[in-house]
């Protein structure tokens, strides 16, 4: 597996380590499946190994003609992140379809081993019904957001944007050139219309009383060895 995966698998695994135990979410809970999900190349990449693995890829074809309408980002996480620490007045983006996910199979996810962090870090206390909104707590919502930037720091220059848009557009990877065969060459080129370019991290938007929760899951992160003993830290410096 290329580096870059080995430390996205570091970083949800020590995310999962971190969560609390209290947190309603499970498979097959699936109100919150919708078409929202925001994920870099790295993610994309990890999902597309994974169906090139089981042959699945005249399903994926078939299950990205289900998806709807999608957008640009306007901003990504770390832009987002710079635009506050230069104390710019900015909007969080509020654009969404919240149609179903096209992933969604009978309520659980067809992709659930390798589904991308912004799947795994919605961390509601109670559980969802239709309709209702999850309840997160402002802890959960800080260490996602910093734990996505470390992410979109990792992919920095390769494509970010919504999954569906980062999967088609990733099509073009050698690897992946036989969905030639199966998908519309106008869904492709669509998607890379709607994706745009990860950011370097500037800096973290956490509070001083947020680090006493976060701090140590980011430290486990960064101080976390791959392959080769160096470690994450050193691998997002591009060091030793
Ligand atoms: S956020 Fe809500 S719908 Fe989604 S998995 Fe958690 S409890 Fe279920
Ligand atoms: S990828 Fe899976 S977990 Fe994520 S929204 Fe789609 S169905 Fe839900």
């Amino acid at each position: 597996m290329p580096l870059k995966e080995d430390v996205l698998l570091v970083i949800y695994k020590e995310f999962e380590k971190w969560m609390d135990e209290k947190i309603a979410c499970k498979k097959g809970c699936a109100v919150c499946c919708t078409q929202n999900v925001t994920m870099t190349a790295v993610e994309g990449e990890f999902i597309h190994r994974h169906i090139r693995k089981q042959g699945k890829m005249e399903w994926f074809a078939e299950t990205m003609q289900k998806k709807g309408k999608t957008r640009r980002p306007v901003m990504t996480t770390n832009g987002f992140a710079a635009s506050c620490l230069r104390g710019e007045d900015v909007e969080p983006e509020t654009y969404g379809n919240n149609d179903p996910c096209p992933f969604l199979n009978e309520n659980c996810c067809s992709i659930y081993e390798v589904r991308p962090f912004s799947c795994r870090c919605f961390a509601s206390t109670v559980t969802c019904e239709t309709g209702s909104t999850a309840i997160i707590s402002e802890t959960y919502l800080s260490a996602s957001s910093a734990v996505m930037q470390i992410i979109e720091h990792l992919g920095q220059g390769e494509y970010l944007g919504n999954m569906c848009d980062v999967l088609l557009a990733l099509c073009d990877l050698p690897e992946n050139r036989k969905y030639v065969e199966y998908l519309p060459a106008s869904l492709s080129n669509q998607s890379r219309v709607n994706v745009v370019k990860a950011e370097p991290l500037p800096g973290f938007l956490l509070l001083e009383e947020e680090m006493e929760k976060v701090g140590p899951l980011l430290e486990a992160i960064f101080s976390h060895e791959v392959s080769g003993g160096r470690s994450v830290e050193n691998i997002l410096n591009n060091r030793g």
